[in-house]
């Protein structure tokens, strides 16, 4: 063993990508200028959508799109117990309160049927979360929400090249934000986007991301005349700067080509896994898979073990989630006692992620693939 250090991820940025930044540097407007207005209408083209606006983060933006939202204290908006933290997070942070429900056990999805468990006359949002890639069924839950005055915020941090039925995030919902962190499959080390179709929300987005000011920098100063600027609403800082915008369009315009070799690689894991005591996600009908995790299920009581053995091996990976209301901050705070979300529990403490991305090597796959062979399925064999 450690004939090889496999990470969990490896980006595919290039130093001769430093050209991209090294332009914005000619123009005067470091922070969100022409480059974001770019990246803005080909993002928008992408998704068939009639907005769309570069954020720093999924996480500022979602604060962003909650406040446009009108979302704050007294209210309540239902998150999926298995996801990252940000999802519930970021409604804490405007002071609402994050209703977890349960996933789906075998796809790890909101469903229509967990979110109106949830629902109360307090409800102003509910955020399904596109876990892994697979998207959840917006279009369910849309019609689910009829009659009801609930908004729907698609957590598109795991995907941009997802479809369910041949349509992209962004057409059933009123937002959707994306995620540019560093190992996403799009990055530009920190960023995101929201898209939306809905032209009064975005008329306060644009205000909400950039401290509730009724125009940007670049605006200010169009035709060298100032303009006096106004607030409205209250708004935080989301705004994404050129700098890191810049690097975004060659991604993006290539995006399909990446899914393609990620498919190939997640084929191989599958064929592997299939025939293992281990478990993978389902797949539903009708999916474009974004293949950004690869995530898998052990019986707990050998999940460290199996995280330790990996570490041993060097090989990278990592556990893409714990249940968020097991976690300190949540049990204490709303009293959780383990058990109210079984499928989200059982998932989360039984899974961990294998490294999954482009520039992923067959041999490096097959490194990760024998050392479970030969490592890992014989701890795995008692049961
Ligand atoms: C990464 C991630 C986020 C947060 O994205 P940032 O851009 O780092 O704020 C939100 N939701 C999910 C599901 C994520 O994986």
């Amino acid at each position: 063993m450690g004939e090889m250090d496999v990470p969990f991820y490896r980006h595919s940025l290039k130093s001769s990508d430093a050209d991209l930044v090294a332009n914005v540097f000619a123009s005067p407007i470091l922070t969100s200028g022409a480059q974001c207005k770019a990246v803005e209408a080909q993002i928008s083209e992408y998704f068939s959508v009639s907005h769309a606006k570069m954020v720093n983060s999924w996480t500022n933006g979602a604060v962003a799109a909650l406040l446009a939202l009108d979302i704050g204290p007294g209210d309540e908006v239902i998150v999926p117990a298995q996801t990252f933290i940000a999802t519930s997070n970021v409604v804490e942070l405007v002071g609402a309160k994050p209703v977890f429900v349960d996933v789906d056990p075998e796809t790890l999805l909101l469903t229509p049927e967990y979110i109106s468990s949830a629902i109360t006359d307090k409800t102003k949002a509910v955020i399904p979360v596109h876990m892994y890639g697979q998207m959840c069924d917006i279009k369910s839950i849309r019609e689910s929400l009829k009659g009801k005055n609930i908004a729907i915020i698609e957590d598109c941090a795991h995907t941009f090249e997802a479809k369910i039925n041949n349509e992209r995030p962004g057409k059933h919902s009123d937002f959707a934000i994306f995620s540019f962190y560093a190992t996403k499959n799009v990055t530009c080390g920190e960023g995101g986007a929201i898209i939306t179709n809905d032209e009064n929300l975005y008329q306060k987005l644009i205000q909400t991301v950039l401290h509730g000011m009724s125009a940007g920098a670049a605006d200010r100063f169009e035709k060298g005349q100032y303009r006096h600027w106004g607030m409205d609403r209250l708004g935080t800082k989301a705004n994404l700067p050129d700098i890191l915008a810049a690097l975004l369009p060659p991604q993006i315009s290539t995006i399909d080509a990446r899914l393609k070799i990620r498919e190939d690689l997640a084929k191989n894991y599958d064929q592997f896994f299939e025939d293992s005591p281990i478990k993978i996600t389902k797949i539903n009908q009708g999916i474009v898979h974004s293949r950004h995790l690869y995530p898998i299920w052990v019986n707990p009581k050998h999940r460290d073990q199996v995280l330790f053995k990996l570490g041993e091996a060097q090989i990278g990976s990592t556990v893409n989630y714990r249940a968020v209301p097991t976690l300190n901050f949540y049990k204490s705070n709303y009293g959780f006692k383990g058990g109210e979300f079984a499928n989200s529990e059982n998932w989360g403490d039984g899974t961990l992620s294998v490294p999954l991305f482009p520039g992923m090597s067959e041999l490096e796959q097959n490194y990760v693939i024998e050392t479970f062979e030969k490592t890992i399925l014989p701890i795995l064999g008692s049961d």
